[in-house]
């Protein structure tokens, strides 16, 4: 029986949770999210700031990146791994600041397999993965033993390192997983072949786990409920995977959903929140042992309803809490609309880690940059006006005021948001209102003034101290003959509703905004993330009715005929974010916009676009469309700059007034924030 709190709005999120030798205090679990400070010892003061200010935000357990437990395991070159004492100094630094804090941290323990992106990597068997250019050797029997113990003395230098806990990583396709399927285990020794044979390997990495660590240490398996590929395991697998796996001295099991080189998104914006919980729901039953849920769970509402529900014990989040590392202390004391949203855009996590960078957050830029974006008190109040109210403005003016300066923010516009105001329109970009809710509450906290409908001039700002202008950007209008036929209208006036679309649209340009209104315009009018539809899309089915839990996509049909166009010749969409671009262009295919890249738009008229390509003209031709959606990119808009600087004002660019050719949330808040930072 779990003891609840009846003085909150969610008993259950909050309720401790008592696992023998160790009580945590509610249900949150932050889950392993790699930021690239594990690879360097030289970053663990980083990392162990980024730590502690979660854990003093109220998370209970943290669980760190990924570390290989063998260098053949790494994630690549260079890449985290704890096989030495000589390690531990700096997991020393780690473990103490989120101890001092209050918390607790377990080290996730993750062998590549077949994912490594080094030339000696191994895997059960010799079959290279999609998204590896490096095959995989396989392992001779000896070696799956020395793998084994691999984990388990990484384990122990774990506890030496002072974790109280580690993960082991059995999901998302990595080594442990490829034993697991038939996929990527061909073997016919006593590790492939029949499933008693193929779960051996994680069975008995636990079992020697536990055998090192000890009773009175977490040992967290992450499983993998749905391995949403073709050759994946069979549910009555997965469920007896997970009791062995507790019987050899698992503590607690956590939901991994979908390979790496799944087709399927599982934490892109689009998937709707907790979309998988109903897979950790079905399994918990069947196991001894409390179980974690994950994927897409990034308010508190989502996940008291998830464990109301009993879907779980537990919920784990990783990328909500770089959003907001005070989500826990915000949730518990009635203030959820001042938690700062994951949007799941992936945009300055992930996709920063598969670069080979740092990561940090969108909508938080101090995530992983805690030592040195400190927003301490202004030494001097001044008076500051902070022109535009989209992502950049937004940013600078509560960053500001947070710091003691007397903000004025003036808006033309009616509304705050900006480029944000119109990605929350967009079928699966619904969370970007969750980021204007954030700001629309810090305006209300730090006491900014906020002036919408009011267009400024630089005499207006006159007794200002520091302006900034964040003025943001205006649609390019292209020089095409014909550009203004009453068919052509502007991304910005489409995705407001102001103008009439018809059955055929041409979108002229394929960049982010390209994309995105394409998928606008391939949905109906009123879209829901309805979780039944978005399963149907993409081909995802319940666990216990097929292997991998695939089954045949049938998306909706468009109710438009889409040209998506660009004049660069080759694939459209090669500049959007390398986790989620894919995503963008599978949901385009499975809608039937036709991609046309390499073109010349050569006029508009009564007839549609006209246009040229290929070599002497050979492949021209006319789009009989009835409306033409120019997504070609922006201008800044500095009206203001000259008047300032001409009248000797400190005038701070941010965001799309100050480069527009690289429109993009990411840059204009941390811009935003930094330059409010050094005010
Ligand atoms: P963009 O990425 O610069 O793309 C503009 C498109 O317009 C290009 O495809 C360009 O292709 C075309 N174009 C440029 N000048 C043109 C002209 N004079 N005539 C005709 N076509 C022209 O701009 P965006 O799509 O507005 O996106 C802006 C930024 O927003 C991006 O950099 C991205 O960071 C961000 N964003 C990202 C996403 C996402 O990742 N899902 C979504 C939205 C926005 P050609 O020159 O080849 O024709
Ligand atoms: Fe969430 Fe985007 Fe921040 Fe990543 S960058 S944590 S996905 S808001």
């Amino acid at each position: 029986m779990t003891e609840q709190r009846m003085d909150t709005e969610y008993p259950h999120l909050l309720a401790p949770l008592d696992l023998g030798f160790l009580t945590l205090p509610n249900r949150v679990l932050m889950g392993s999210m790699h930021t690239g400070l594990e690879d360097d010892p030289a970053d663990a003061p980083k990392l162990a700031a980024y730590f502690a200010e979660r854990a003093r935000g109220g998370v209970g357990l943290m669980v760190t990146g990924g570390y290989a437990p063998h260098p053949q395991g790494v994630l690549g070159a260079g890449g985290s791994l704890l096989d030495d004492p000589a390690q531990l100094p700096a997991h020393r630094i780690v473990t103490d600041s989120v101890h001092e804090a209050g918390g607790r941290i377990a080290l996730q323990i993750l062998h590549a397999g077949r994912y490594s992106k080094q030339p000696d990597l191994v895997a059960p068997s010799a079959s290279r993965a999609p998204i590896n250019r490096f095959a995989p050797r396989p392992l001779e029997e000896h070696e799956v033993l020395e793998h084994i113990e691999s984990f388990a003395a990484c384990a122990v230098l774990a506890r030496d390192g002072g974790y109280d806990g580690v993960e082991i990583m059995g999901s998302e396709g990595y080594l442990i997983n490829e034993f697991l399927a038939p996929r990527t285990n061909h073997r016919t020794d006593d590790w492939g072949g029949t499933p008693e044979n193929r779960r051996r390997f994680a069975v008995e990495v636990v079992r020697r786990v536990r055998d090192a660590v000890g009773p009175d240490f977490l040992v967290i398996y992450r499983i993998s409920l749905a391995d949403l590929v073709e050759g994946g395991q069979t549910w009555d697998e997965i469920v007896a995977l997970g009791q062995e796996v507790a019987a050899a001295g698992a503590t607690l099991l956590n939901t991994g959903i979908g390979w790496h080189e799944s087709q399927v998104p599982t934490i892109a914006t689009s998937v709707p929140r907790a979309a998988f919980t109903s897979f950790t729901a079905r399994l918990r039953p069947h196991v001894p042992v409390p179980v974690i849920t994950s994927n897409r769970i990034n308010m508190p509402q989502v996940a008291e309803e998830v464990l109301a529900r009993g879907d779980a014990d537990m919920v784990s989040m990783a990328r909500p809490l770089l959003a907001d590392p005070e989500w826990i202390r915000k949730a518990a004391g009635g203030r959820t609309d001042e938690i700062n949203t994951c949007i799941a855009c992936n945009q300055a996590c992930l996709d920063h880690v598969f670069d080979e960078g740092k990561a940090s957050c969108l909508v938080n830029p101090r995530a992983g940059r805690e030592t040195e974006l400190v927003l301490g008190p202004a030494r001097r109040a001044k008076r500051v006006a902070v022109v535009g109210a989209g992502p950049a403005g937004l940013s600078a003016a509560v960053t500001a005021a947070s710091r003691g300066h007397r903000v004025d923010l003036f808006e033309a516009g009616e509304t705050v948001g900006g480029q944000f105001d119109l990605a929350r329109r967009i079928p699966g970009k619904e969370e970007f209102a969750e980021t204007i809710r954030y700001y629309l509450r810090q305006i209300e906290l730090t006491g900014v003034a906020l002036h919408l409908g009011r267009r400024v001039t630089a005499a207006d700002l006159a007794d200002h101290d520091e302006v900034v202008l964040a003025t943001g950007v205006t649609a390019r209008v292209p020089d095409i003959p014909g550009i203004d036929h009453p068919m052509v209208v502007t991304y910005p006036q489409a995705l407001r509703g102001e103008v009439p679309i018809g059955a055929r649209v041409a979108v002229i340009g394929a960049g982010g905004v390209g994309v995105d209104v394409s998928e606008f315009l391939t949905h109906p009018e009123s879209p829901t993330l309805d979780l039944a539809a978005w399963r149907r899309e993409w081909g995802v089915t319940d666990p216990e009715s097929a292997a991998g839990a695939l089954r045949a996509a049938e998306p909706e049909p468009s109710p438009r005929t889409v040209y998506l166009l660009q004049r660069t010749g080759g694939r459209i969409g090669t500049r959007l974010g390398k986790t989620t671009g894919w995503v963008h262009r599978a949901a385009l295919a499975a809608k039937g916009v036709e991609l046309v890249s390499g073109v010349n738009y050569e006029k508009i008229d009564d007839e549609g676009l006209h246009l040229s390509a290929g070599p002497e003209h050979a492949d021209d031709r006319v789009l009989a469309v009835d409306t033409i959606v120019v997504c070609a990119g922006q201008e800044p808009v500095r009206d203001l700059l000259d008047g300032l600087r001409a009248a000797g004002r400190p005038v701070h660019l941010v965001g799309g007034a100050d480069v527009a050719a690289e429109l993009d949330a990411k840059r204009a808040i941390d811009q935003g924030t930094r330059t409010a930072a050094a005010l």
